[in-house]
C-alpha cells in the first residue's frame, strides 16, 4: 500500500470510525479523495493530520472529521444537486464529487477558486464546478438544490440559501454570534415556509464574509 493511502486508512480508523461516524458512503469518499493533493506542498507529509491546515489566503481545509460530519449530516443521494459555499483547497467538494453528480462550489477568493479547480480537475472530479462570488447570495441559476454546505461561520442562516433549498432539502452551516465559534445547525426544508432547524453541536470556523455573513 502507498504511502499516503496508508495514512489515509489510519485517517478512516482513528479520526473517523473512531469517534462513532458510520455513514459507509461517507467513509468510502473520505477513503478515495487524495486530501494529499488539495494541501500546500510543504505541508503534504501532514495531510492526513488530525486537524484543519493553512491555505493560501489565511484560510484553512477543515478537518478531515469535520467534513466527514457535515457530508453525513446532509444525507446525500447519488443524483442530488449540492452546493458547497466556502470552497477553499477544493478537498470537500471533492469529497461530495464522490458522493454526487453534480456539485457546485463557491470562493470568495480567486486565487483560491482558480487552484481548486485546477486540482479538481487534475484529480478527475470534473463533476464539481467552481465559482468565484460571494456563496451567501447562492447560485441562482443552479438552483434549487437539494443539499447545500457552507464551510464558513456567519452570524445566522442566509435567507437566500434557505429559498434555494428544494423542499426537503438539507443545508448543514455553522453560525453564531462569534467570529470563530459558532453551533452547527442542519436546516430542513419542510415546505414552501416551513423549515426545521436542529444543533449539531459546537465548531470553529473561519468567518462567513458576506452579503449575508459579517462584513469585511
Ligand atoms: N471546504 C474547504 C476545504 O475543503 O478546503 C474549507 C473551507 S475554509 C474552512 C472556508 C472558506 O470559505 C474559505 O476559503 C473562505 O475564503 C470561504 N468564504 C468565506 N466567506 C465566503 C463567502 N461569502 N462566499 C464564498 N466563500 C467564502
Amino acid at each position: 500500500m502507498s504511502h499516503f493511502k496508508k495514512l489515509r486508512q489510519q485517517m478512516i480508523d482513528d479520526q473517523l470510525v473512531a469517534r462513532g461516524l458510520q455513514d459507509q458512503t461517507v467513509l468510502d469518499a473520505l477513503n478515495s479523495v487524495p486530501r494529499e493533493a488539495f494541501t500546500p506542498t510543504d505541508l503534504i507529509e501532514s495531510a492526513y493530520r488530525d486537524s484543519p491546515l493553512p491555505i493560501e489566503e489565511n484560510q484553512t481545509i477543515s478537518q478531515p472529521y469535520i467534513v466527514a460530519l457535515m457530508t453525513a449530516a446532509l444525507e446525500l443521494k447519488a443524483d442530488d444537486r449540492v452546493l458547497e459555499v466556502g470552497t477553499g483547497s477544493g478537498y470537500a467538494a471533492a469529497v461530495l464529487g464522490e458522493i454526487c453528480e453534480h456539485v457546485y462550489t463557491i470562493e470568495r477568493y480567486k486565487t483560491l477558486a482558480d487552484t481548486a479547480q485546477a486540482r479538481l480537475n487534475e484529480t478527475g472530479y470534473t463533476n464539481v464546478q467552481v465559482k468565484h462570488g460571494d456563496g451567501t447570495l447562492g447560485w441562482v441559476d443552479q438552483a434549487p438544490f437539494d443539499a447545500i454546505i457552507v464551510a464558513a461561520g456567519g452570524p445566522e442562516v442566509p435567507q437566500t440559501l434557505k429559498e434555494q433549498l428544494a423542499i426537503g432539502g438539507r443545508m448543514v452551516i455553522p453560525v453564531g454570534s462569534s467570529l470563530s465559534l459558532q453551533k452547527l445547525v442542519r436546516v430542513r426544508r419542510l415546505s414552501e415556509n416551513e423549515y426545521e432547524t436542529e444543533d449539531l453541536g459546537s465548531v470553529r470556523f473561519v468567518p462567513l464574509v458576506g452579503a449575508a455573513g459579517w462584513k469585511e
